[in-house]
């Protein structure tokens, strides 16, 4: 099963993970929004992953 975080205060899915120390937190690279706990929203079924552009196998 596979989740994505989104920003709860836009809605944008483009958010990264900060590393800060022993606790994550998120932040929003749209509209710069941070915080520990960012929703997520279930991905169903097959979603083509970004960073896995090369050829199958
Ligand atoms: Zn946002």
């Amino acid at each position: 099963m596979l989740s994505r975080k989104f920003c709860p205060k836009c809605g944008s899915e483009d958010v990264m993970m900060i590393a800060a120390g022993m606790t994550g937190s998120w932040m929003c690279k749209k509209c710069g929004f941070t915080g520990s706990v960012f929703p997520e929203k279930e991905v169903v079924g097959r979603e083509i992953d970004e960073n896995d552009m090369g050829d199958e196998e």
